[in-house]
Protein backbone atom coordinates (compact mmCIF):
# COMPACT_ATOMS: atom_id res chain seq x y z
CA UNK A 1 0.00 0.00 0.00
CA UNK A 2 1.46 3.36 -1.13
CA UNK A 3 0.27 6.68 0.94
CA UNK A 4 -0.88 6.65 4.09
CA UNK A 5 -2.84 9.49 4.43
CA UNK A 6 -5.77 10.51 2.17
CA UNK A 7 -4.33 12.44 -0.75
CA UNK A 8 -5.31 16.61 -0.69
CA UNK A 9 -7.95 16.48 -3.62
CA UNK A 10 -9.81 14.12 -2.43
CA UNK A 11 -11.88 15.91 0.24
CA UNK A 12 -13.82 18.36 -2.07
CA UNK A 13 -15.99 17.49 -4.53
CA UNK A 14 -14.98 17.00 -8.52
CA UNK A 15 -14.98 20.98 -10.03
CA UNK A 16 -16.31 21.42 -13.71
CA UNK A 17 -12.90 21.16 -14.76
CA UNK A 18 -12.27 18.08 -13.69
CA UNK A 19 -15.04 16.93 -15.17
CA UNK A 20 -14.16 18.25 -18.33
CA UNK A 21 -11.05 16.55 -18.37
CA UNK A 22 -12.40 13.65 -17.49
CA UNK A 23 -15.15 13.79 -20.59
CA UNK A 24 -11.60 14.53 -22.87
CA UNK A 25 -10.42 11.41 -21.36
CA UNK A 26 -13.53 9.05 -22.03
CA UNK A 27 -13.60 10.94 -25.87
CA UNK A 28 -9.54 10.08 -26.60
CA UNK A 29 -11.16 6.55 -26.33
CA UNK A 30 -13.83 7.06 -29.02
CA UNK A 31 -11.55 7.70 -31.91
CA UNK A 32 -11.88 4.75 -34.53
CA UNK A 33 -9.82 1.85 -33.32
CA UNK A 34 -9.08 2.92 -29.94
CA UNK A 35 -8.35 0.28 -27.53
CA UNK A 36 -11.00 0.52 -24.40
CA UNK A 37 -10.02 -1.34 -20.81
CA UNK A 38 -11.81 -0.62 -17.84
CA UNK A 39 -10.34 -2.31 -14.67
CA UNK A 40 -12.33 -2.52 -10.98
CA UNK A 41 -11.21 -3.10 -7.47
CA UNK A 42 -9.96 -6.50 -6.31
CA UNK A 43 -12.51 -8.82 -5.41
CA UNK A 44 -14.73 -6.99 -6.48
CA UNK A 45 -18.21 -5.64 -4.62
CA UNK A 46 -21.85 -4.36 -6.44
CA UNK A 47 -20.26 -0.78 -6.63
CA UNK A 48 -16.97 -2.07 -8.38
CA UNK A 49 -18.53 -4.48 -10.96
CA UNK A 50 -21.68 -2.51 -11.40
CA UNK A 51 -20.29 1.07 -11.95
CA UNK A 52 -17.64 -0.56 -14.50
CA UNK A 53 -19.82 -2.72 -16.86
CA UNK A 54 -22.94 0.18 -16.36
CA UNK A 55 -20.65 2.43 -17.71
CA UNK A 56 -19.01 -0.29 -20.44
CA UNK A 57 -22.32 -0.47 -22.09
CA UNK A 58 -22.19 3.83 -21.93
CA UNK A 59 -19.30 3.17 -23.90
CA UNK A 60 -21.03 1.06 -26.17
CA UNK A 61 -23.45 2.91 -27.32
CA UNK A 62 -21.10 5.69 -27.78
CA UNK A 63 -19.50 3.13 -30.43
CA UNK A 64 -16.16 1.61 -28.32
CA UNK A 65 -15.95 -1.59 -30.37
CA UNK A 66 -12.36 -2.80 -28.88
CA UNK A 67 -13.31 -3.10 -25.03
CA UNK A 68 -12.36 -4.93 -22.07
CA UNK A 69 -13.78 -5.20 -18.41
CA UNK A 70 -11.34 -7.07 -15.95
CA UNK A 71 -9.72 -7.32 -12.57
CA UNK A 72 -7.24 -8.61 -10.58
CA UNK A 73 -7.57 -12.16 -9.28
CA UNK A 74 -9.50 -14.89 -10.87
CA UNK A 75 -12.29 -14.33 -12.99
CA UNK A 76 -15.14 -15.37 -10.94
CA UNK A 77 -17.84 -13.33 -9.78
CA UNK A 78 -20.42 -14.49 -7.26
CA UNK A 79 -24.24 -15.69 -8.11
CA UNK A 80 -25.84 -12.43 -6.04
CA UNK A 81 -23.88 -10.54 -8.45
CA UNK A 82 -24.18 -11.80 -11.51
CA UNK A 83 -25.73 -8.58 -14.03
CA UNK A 84 -26.12 -7.73 -17.28
CA UNK A 85 -22.77 -7.21 -19.70
CA UNK A 86 -20.80 -9.36 -17.80
CA UNK A 87 -20.21 -11.59 -21.65
CA UNK A 88 -17.63 -8.36 -21.07
CA UNK A 89 -15.51 -9.70 -18.66
CA UNK A 90 -12.19 -11.15 -19.74
CA UNK A 91 -9.52 -12.34 -17.31
CA UNK A 92 -6.62 -10.03 -16.45
CA UNK A 93 -4.10 -12.52 -18.06
CA UNK A 94 -5.95 -11.42 -21.51
CA UNK A 95 -6.10 -7.75 -20.70
CA UNK A 96 -4.52 -5.15 -23.37
CA UNK A 97 -0.83 -4.75 -22.15
CA UNK A 98 -1.14 -0.78 -23.15
CA UNK A 99 -4.31 0.25 -24.24
CA UNK A 100 -5.68 3.87 -25.54
CA UNK A 101 -7.87 4.33 -22.35
CA UNK A 102 -7.85 2.53 -19.04
CA UNK A 103 -10.45 3.61 -16.79
CA UNK A 104 -10.58 2.28 -13.45
CA UNK A 105 -13.80 1.90 -10.64
CA UNK A 106 -13.84 2.03 -7.43
CA UNK A 107 -10.25 1.66 -6.39
CA UNK A 108 -8.87 3.94 -3.80
CA UNK A 109 -5.35 2.89 -4.33
CA UNK A 110 -3.19 1.36 -6.86
CA UNK A 111 -2.62 -1.61 -4.83
CA UNK A 112 -6.26 -2.55 -5.28
CA UNK A 113 -5.72 -2.98 -9.04
CA UNK A 114 -3.22 -5.83 -7.92
CA UNK A 115 -0.71 -6.20 -11.34
CA UNK A 116 -3.26 -4.76 -13.56
CA UNK A 117 -1.70 -1.48 -11.60
CA UNK A 118 1.26 -0.64 -14.60
CA UNK A 119 -1.76 -0.07 -17.21
CA UNK A 120 -1.89 3.41 -15.61
CA UNK A 121 1.81 3.80 -17.01
CA UNK A 122 1.03 1.86 -20.35
CA UNK A 123 -2.33 3.41 -21.39
CA UNK A 124 -2.29 6.31 -23.55
CA UNK A 125 -5.09 7.63 -21.67
CA UNK A 126 -6.17 7.20 -17.84
CA UNK A 127 -8.79 8.11 -16.05
CA UNK A 128 -10.11 7.02 -12.24
CA UNK A 129 -13.18 7.07 -11.05
CA UNK A 130 -13.56 6.59 -7.22
CA UNK A 131 -15.72 7.98 -4.58
CA UNK A 132 -13.32 6.94 -1.12
CA UNK A 133 -12.02 9.77 0.84
CA UNK A 134 -8.94 7.53 1.14
CA UNK A 135 -8.45 8.00 -2.59
CA UNK A 136 -4.28 8.21 -2.54
CA UNK A 137 -4.56 10.60 -5.77
CA UNK A 138 -2.67 7.64 -7.92
CA UNK A 139 -5.05 8.76 -11.24
CA UNK A 140 -3.77 11.54 -13.48
CA UNK A 141 -6.99 12.30 -14.49
CA UNK A 142 -8.98 11.43 -12.17
CA UNK A 143 -12.78 11.97 -10.37
CA UNK A 144 -13.02 11.16 -6.85
CA UNK A 145 -16.32 12.26 -4.94
CA UNK A 146 -16.08 11.43 -1.27
CA UNK A 147 -19.71 12.80 -1.05
CA UNK A 148 -21.02 10.52 -3.40
CA UNK A 149 -22.62 6.98 -2.17
CA UNK A 150 -20.99 5.10 -4.43
CA UNK A 151 -18.39 4.97 -7.81
CA UNK A 152 -21.83 4.47 -10.19
CA UNK A 153 -22.87 7.62 -8.98
CA UNK A 154 -19.88 9.37 -10.50
CA UNK A 155 -19.99 7.29 -13.46
CA UNK A 156 -23.71 7.99 -13.72
CA UNK A 157 -23.10 11.97 -13.88
CA UNK A 158 -20.46 11.20 -16.63
CA UNK A 159 -22.27 8.70 -19.24
CA UNK A 160 -24.99 11.64 -18.58
CA UNK A 161 -22.24 14.51 -19.74
CA UNK A 162 -21.73 12.71 -22.50
CA UNK A 163 -25.05 12.16 -23.48
CA UNK A 164 -25.35 8.77 -23.30
CA UNK A 165 -29.01 7.85 -22.82
CA UNK A 166 -29.82 5.06 -20.47
CA UNK A 167 -31.37 1.56 -21.17
CA UNK A 168 -32.41 -1.47 -18.67
CA UNK A 169 -29.32 -3.55 -18.96
CA UNK A 170 -26.86 -0.26 -18.23
CA UNK A 171 -29.74 0.88 -15.83
CA UNK A 172 -29.80 -2.76 -14.04
CA UNK A 173 -26.00 -2.49 -13.16
CA UNK A 174 -25.95 0.98 -12.26
CA UNK A 175 -28.29 0.00 -9.90
CA UNK A 176 -26.92 -2.72 -8.24
CA UNK A 177 -24.07 -0.62 -7.75
CA UNK A 178 -26.05 2.19 -6.17
CA UNK A 179 -28.05 -0.16 -3.91
CA UNK A 180 -25.11 -1.85 -2.23
CA UNK A 181 -23.16 0.56 -1.46
CA UNK A 182 -25.75 2.51 0.19
CA UNK A 183 -26.92 -0.47 2.15
CA UNK A 184 -30.80 -0.10 0.10
CA UNK A 185 -30.57 3.50 0.59
CA UNK A 186 -30.12 3.24 4.36
CA UNK A 187 -26.37 4.75 4.86
CA UNK A 188 -25.45 8.58 5.58
CA UNK A 189 -24.69 9.43 1.98
CA UNK A 190 -28.00 8.76 0.58
CA UNK A 191 -29.03 11.96 -0.74
CA UNK A 192 -31.81 13.48 -2.73
CA UNK A 193 -29.53 13.15 -5.97
CA UNK A 194 -29.06 9.19 -4.79
CA UNK A 195 -32.95 8.79 -4.83
CA UNK A 196 -32.89 11.25 -8.29
CA UNK A 197 -30.37 8.83 -10.28
CA UNK A 198 -32.53 5.92 -8.85
CA UNK A 199 -35.70 7.18 -10.19
CA UNK A 200 -33.84 7.89 -13.75
CA UNK A 201 -32.57 3.80 -13.30
CA UNK A 202 -35.89 2.63 -11.88
CA UNK A 203 -38.06 3.77 -14.76
CA UNK A 204 -36.08 2.48 -17.30
CA UNK A 205 -38.10 -1.13 -16.09
CA UNK A 206 -35.52 -2.85 -13.91
CA UNK A 207 -37.15 -5.32 -11.79
CA UNK A 208 -35.77 -3.54 -8.44
CA UNK A 209 -37.77 -6.67 -6.43
CA UNK A 210 -35.90 -9.77 -7.95
CA UNK A 211 -32.21 -7.33 -7.66
CA UNK A 212 -33.10 -7.01 -3.84
CA UNK A 213 -34.25 -10.48 -3.19
CA UNK A 214 -31.02 -11.66 -5.17
CA UNK A 215 -28.29 -9.72 -3.36
CA UNK A 216 -30.02 -9.06 0.18
CA UNK A 217 -32.75 -11.86 0.81
CA UNK A 218 -30.97 -14.86 -0.75
CA UNK A 219 -28.55 -16.78 0.78
CA UNK A 220 -27.91 -21.06 1.67
CA UNK A 221 -29.58 -22.98 4.35
CA UNK A 222 -25.91 -23.41 5.08
CA UNK A 223 -24.41 -19.70 4.71
CA UNK A 224 -27.37 -19.05 7.69
CA UNK A 225 -26.71 -22.01 10.14
CA UNK A 226 -22.44 -20.35 9.10
CA UNK A 227 -23.76 -16.95 10.18
CA UNK A 228 -25.38 -18.11 13.55
CA UNK A 229 -22.20 -20.39 14.63
CA UNK A 230 -19.88 -17.21 14.10
CA UNK A 231 -22.71 -14.52 15.65
CA UNK A 232 -22.79 -17.35 18.47
CA UNK A 233 -19.10 -16.65 19.10
CA UNK A 234 -19.62 -12.40 18.77
CA UNK A 235 -17.71 -10.72 21.74
CA UNK A 236 -19.30 -7.10 22.91
CA UNK A 237 -16.57 -4.78 24.66
CA UNK A 238 -18.37 -1.79 25.84
CA UNK A 239 -15.44 -0.22 27.22
CA UNK A 240 -13.62 0.08 24.07
CA UNK A 241 -13.59 2.74 21.67
CA UNK A 242 -13.56 5.35 23.96
CA UNK A 243 -16.05 3.87 25.76
CA UNK A 244 -18.94 3.66 22.82
CA UNK A 245 -18.32 -0.16 22.42
CA UNK A 246 -17.21 -2.37 20.01
CA UNK A 247 -18.46 -5.59 18.74
CA UNK A 248 -16.06 -8.04 17.27
CA UNK A 249 -16.67 -11.83 15.02
CA UNK A 250 -14.32 -14.10 13.88
CA UNK A 251 -15.02 -16.08 10.82
CA UNK A 252 -12.55 -19.06 10.50
CA UNK A 253 -11.96 -21.84 6.74
CA UNK A 254 -12.87 -24.38 9.82
CA UNK A 255 -16.32 -22.28 9.85
CA UNK A 256 -16.71 -22.46 5.70
CA UNK A 257 -15.54 -26.03 5.12
CA UNK A 258 -17.54 -27.18 8.42
CA UNK A 259 -20.95 -25.49 6.25
CA UNK A 260 -19.48 -26.38 3.06
CA UNK A 261 -19.93 -22.40 1.73
CA UNK A 262 -17.67 -20.16 -0.30
CA UNK A 263 -16.19 -17.24 1.06
CA UNK A 264 -18.15 -14.50 -0.65
CA UNK A 265 -21.08 -15.19 1.76
CA UNK A 266 -19.14 -13.91 4.50
CA UNK A 267 -19.85 -10.33 2.93
CA UNK A 268 -23.10 -10.18 4.12
CA UNK A 269 -22.37 -10.93 7.89
CA UNK A 270 -20.71 -7.05 8.87
CA UNK A 271 -24.62 -6.27 8.09
CA UNK A 272 -25.12 -9.13 11.45
CA UNK A 273 -22.30 -7.52 13.27
CA UNK A 274 -23.59 -3.68 12.94
CA UNK A 275 -27.01 -3.95 14.41
CA UNK A 276 -25.45 -4.60 18.11
CA UNK A 277 -26.74 -1.41 19.82
CA UNK A 278 -24.28 -1.25 22.61
CA UNK A 279 -21.17 -0.79 19.81
CA UNK A 280 -20.51 2.21 17.84
CA UNK A 281 -17.81 0.17 16.19
CA UNK A 282 -18.51 -3.57 15.02
CA UNK A 283 -15.44 -5.86 13.44
CA UNK A 284 -15.40 -8.89 11.72
CA UNK A 285 -12.65 -11.18 10.34
CA UNK A 286 -12.64 -13.40 7.76
CA UNK A 287 -10.13 -15.74 7.26
CA UNK A 288 -8.39 -16.22 3.86
CA UNK A 289 -5.73 -18.21 4.74
CA UNK A 290 -4.28 -19.30 8.22
CA UNK A 291 -2.69 -15.97 8.64
CA UNK A 292 -4.23 -13.83 6.14
CA UNK A 293 -7.45 -12.44 7.09
CA UNK A 294 -10.19 -9.72 5.07
CA UNK A 295 -11.34 -7.36 7.70
CA UNK A 296 -14.30 -5.15 7.63
CA UNK A 297 -15.05 -2.30 10.38
CA UNK A 298 -17.85 -0.70 10.47
CA UNK A 299 -18.64 2.70 12.81
CA UNK A 300 -21.94 4.19 13.60
CA UNK A 301 -20.42 7.96 14.12
CA UNK A 302 -18.14 7.67 16.90
CA UNK A 303 -15.55 6.78 15.36
CA UNK A 304 -13.88 7.16 11.78
CA UNK A 305 -12.68 3.46 10.81
CA UNK A 306 -11.33 4.53 7.36
CA UNK A 307 -8.56 6.39 9.35
CA UNK A 308 -7.84 2.63 11.16
CA UNK A 309 -8.18 0.51 7.69
CA UNK A 310 -5.76 3.33 6.41
CA UNK A 311 -3.11 3.25 8.91
CA UNK A 312 -3.44 -0.67 8.52
CA UNK A 313 -2.72 -0.77 4.70
CA UNK A 314 -6.54 -0.39 3.69
CA UNK A 315 -9.16 1.82 3.00
CA UNK A 316 -12.15 2.85 2.66
CA UNK A 317 -14.73 5.26 4.19
CA UNK A 318 -15.35 7.08 7.44
CA UNK A 319 -18.40 4.56 8.34
CA UNK A 320 -17.60 1.42 6.59
CA UNK A 321 -13.59 0.17 5.64
CA UNK A 322 -11.22 -2.62 5.49
CA UNK A 323 -7.92 -3.95 5.36
CA UNK A 324 -5.94 -7.31 4.93
CA UNK A 325 -4.89 -8.02 8.33
CA UNK A 326 -1.63 -10.49 8.82
CA UNK A 327 -0.95 -12.74 12.13
CA UNK A 328 -3.92 -14.50 14.21
CA UNK A 329 -7.01 -12.95 14.76
CA UNK A 330 -6.56 -11.97 18.51
CA UNK A 331 -3.13 -9.83 17.66
CA UNK A 332 -5.47 -8.03 14.67
CA UNK A 333 -8.17 -7.49 16.78
CA UNK A 334 -5.63 -6.29 19.74
CA UNK A 335 -4.28 -3.87 17.15
CA UNK A 336 -7.70 -2.02 16.27
CA UNK A 337 -8.75 -2.20 19.96
CA UNK A 338 -5.43 -0.11 20.38
CA UNK A 339 -6.11 2.67 17.56
CA UNK A 340 -9.46 2.53 18.47
CA UNK A 341 -8.71 4.14 22.04
CA UNK A 342 -5.84 6.23 20.40
CA UNK A 343 -8.16 7.81 18.30
CA UNK A 344 -11.02 8.48 21.35
P1 LIG B 1 -16.12 -4.31 3.16
O1 LIG B 1 -15.97 -4.32 4.63
O2 LIG B 1 -15.33 -5.36 2.48
O3 LIG B 1 -17.56 -4.28 2.75
O4 LIG B 1 -15.50 -2.95 2.66
C1 LIG B 1 -15.90 -1.71 3.18
C2 LIG B 1 -15.12 -0.60 2.51
O5 LIG B 1 -13.74 -0.75 2.81
C3 LIG B 1 -15.21 -0.60 1.00
O6 LIG B 1 -15.39 0.75 0.61
C4 LIG B 1 -13.90 -1.11 0.51
O7 LIG B 1 -13.50 -0.45 -0.65
C5 LIG B 1 -12.95 -0.81 1.64
N1 LIG B 1 -12.01 -1.93 1.79
C6 LIG B 1 -12.27 -3.16 2.24
N2 LIG B 1 -11.18 -3.94 2.25
C7 LIG B 1 -10.17 -3.18 1.78
C8 LIG B 1 -8.77 -3.40 1.53
N3 LIG B 1 -8.19 -4.58 1.77
N4 LIG B 1 -8.05 -2.37 1.03
C9 LIG B 1 -8.62 -1.18 0.79
N5 LIG B 1 -9.92 -0.91 1.01
C10 LIG B 1 -10.70 -1.88 1.49
MN1 LIG C 1 -15.99 -1.39 -3.56
MN1 LIG D 1 -17.94 1.89 -3.72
Amino acid sequence: MKATTPAAGTTGRPTEQDWAAAVDAVRSGLRPGARVLLVCHVNPDGDALGSMLGFAQGLRRLGVTSLQCTFPGPLTVPEPLHMPAMDLLIPESEADPAPDLLVTFDAASESRLGALVDRLETATVSLVLDHHASNTGFGKVSLVDPFAAATSVVAAELLRRLDVPLDRDMAECLYIALVTDTGSFKFDLTTPEVHELAARLVATGIDVGAISRRIFDSRPFGAVRLFGEVMGRAQLEPASAGGRGLVYAVATLADLAKHDQPPYVLEALIDSVRCVAEADVALLLKQVAPTEWAVSMRSKGGADVSLIAVAMGGGGHRLAAGFTGHGNAEEIIDAVRDRLAAQS
